[in-house]
């Protein structure tokens, strides 16, 4: 009898996202050296969207955002990042069940 594989990427595997080409719903403000909020999104992002370039600047590739907010909340006061949520019919289609 196989083992279910019960892992938080497995299940995110399941959802499904509409990219809006060109209208990312987040954008970071650019910066030389990234404040300790943003830095802290390469860890707690649980999509994993934001990543360090080579640089050491923050990025962040939208595409998989689950629209939890923690982001928002994180870099609310350093105003690091725009937060919107994608236009009707775009982003995050959550799998239930
Ligand atoms: S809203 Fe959540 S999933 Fe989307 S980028 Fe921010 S922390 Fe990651």
């Amino acid at each position: 009898m196989a083992m279910s594989d019960d892992r938080v990427e497995n299940r995110l595997f399941q959802n499904r996202y509409v990219v809006d080409v060109g209208r990312p719903h987040i954008e970071i403000r650019p910066h030389e050296v990234p404040s300790r909020e943003l830095v802290a999104m390469t860890r707690v992002c649980p999509a994993g969207c934001y990543s360090q370039n080579e640089q050491g600047q923050v990025e962040i590739t939208a595409d998989g955002c689950m629209e939890c907010g923690t982001c928002r909340v994180v870099c609310a006061k350093s105003g690091d990042i725009k937060w919107n949520y994608p236009r009707g019919g775009y982003g995050v289609l959550f799998k239930f069940g």
